[in-house]
């Protein structure tokens, strides 16, 4: 295997980090449970290296969207058998009966999937962990309120008298919990309340209610229920910038991402750079190859804006970024070939943030991490 240091590039994951927001996220919801989202592998970070962590620093429960992820979750990651794995998104046909019989919490939000999953559970001879979600207002997966709520948790009920499903949890997500004081938080919780009371007044006793994500969970004290599900937040990135910085919520981000520059080499001016020659040298310069391109998921929108550390400087990405390349200008400058690039990390040492590129590129923190190819190791730290 090659050393960390001879590698293109890599991703380098701090697990201390992850350990250390796990322990801050409890601390701002002290009387919830917590759950690690590590769907997406892991927001970019590795699923099962993040999990353990999360679960060593107190997570209790593990939450992916697919059904694979959290299968995979339980099959690999070496976890104590009470931790509880739940996934969420579900399609017909989706492999129910493995997960009961990896004793997985699935999401229900429709009779289709009650239907399947009671058949599951009949075939494979014992009850399915269900946790039944409710729209209140993100617009999104959940049952809507009123009849179809009504329909859904009287089934799951008479399922339940049947032993052949447990309902384990109601639960629901914040449309806007990131943009503090928007209306739509007050009345999802207002909806939330109604509708968890409504199947409790039928009967359901869950193990747990939830409704929080990282935003709501730093922020929002009266939503945090029986557990907060946490994903962004757990990888030490603040979910917007409007709630600030990582640092504000106690957060280290966990992930630097570097590569070694391929190339040095002297042009002169009025030189065109990249494909389309969107930059051109304004005199003579030294120009550093990073390799590193949209293929391993730094953004081609961040062509010409992206910011990234070199010999203690900011550079900025010189012209197009191309699939597995691109450059910046460095100025006279003349680092070695095999110098470290940053493009983003904690920010503790004058790197950019995963914030940084993020602005940069028009889209949200979540997107630049999540996307970082497969092609880039991992190499936990
Ligand atoms: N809960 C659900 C249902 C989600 O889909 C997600 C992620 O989008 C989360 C929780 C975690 O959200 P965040 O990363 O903002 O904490």
């Amino acid at each position: 295997a090659q050393g960390a240091a001879t590698l293109r590039a890599r991703a380098e994951i701090d697990l201390g980090a992850v350990r250390d927001n796990v322990r801050a996220l409890r601390a701002h919801a002290p009387g919830a449970a917590l759950m690690a989202v590590v769907k997406s592998d892991g927001y970019g970070h590795g699923a099962l290296p993040c999990a353990r962590a999360a679960v060593e620093a107190g997570a209790t429960w593990l939450g992916t969207a697919t059904p694979q992820e959290a299968l995979a979750l339980r099959a690999g990651a070496g976890l104590p058998d009470d931790i509880r794995i739940m996934c969420w998104l579900w399609t017909p046909g989706g492999p129910w009966q493995a997960a009961i019989e990896a004793d997985l919490d699935v999401s229900v939000s429709a009779m289709w999937a009650l239907a399947e999953v009671t058949d599951a559970a009949r075939r494979a001879g014992r009850p399915a962990r269900v946790q039944l979600k409710a729209d209140t207002g993100l617009g999104r997966g959940g049952c809507q309120p009123g009849p179809d709520w009504a329909e859904l948790v009287g089934t799951a009920l008479r399922a339940e008298h049947e032993g052949l499903l447990r309902i384990t949890g109601l639960w629901s997500h914040f449309a806007c919990a990131d943009e503090p004081g928007h209306p739509s938080i007050a009345a999802q919780l207002t909806v939330f309340r109604e509708m968890t009371s409504y199947a409790r007044e039928r009967g359901a006793r869950p193990e747990v209610t939830h409704l929080a994500n990282s935003p709501a969970t730093l922020t929002l004290p009266e939503s945090h229920f029986d557990l907060v599900r946490t994903g962004i937040a757990l990888y030490g990135i603040s979910p917007s910038p409007e709630l600030g910085t990582p640092a504000d919520h106690g957060l280290r981000p966990a992930m630097t991402l570097s590569a070694s520059l391929a190339l040095v080499k002297h042009v002169p001016g009025g030189h065109g750079v990249s494909y389309g020659h969107h930059y051109t040298t304004p005199g003579e310069t030294t120009l550093g190859l990073v390799p590193l391109g949209y293929a391993d998921g730094v953004p081609r929108h961040a062509s010409s804006t992206g910011p990234v550390l070199v010999d203690g400087k900011w550079r900025t990405v010189a012209g197009r970024i191309a699939m597995d390349q691109f450059v910046v200008d460095l100025g006279g400058d003349e680092p070695a070939a095999g110098s470290r690039a940053v493009l983003f990390g904690p920010g503790d040492h004058g790197e950019p943030t995963a914030e940084d590129w993020a602005q940069a590129a028009g889209t949200i923190a979540y997107e630049i991490v999540t996307r970082i190819g497969a092609r880039v190791p991992r190499v936990y730290v």
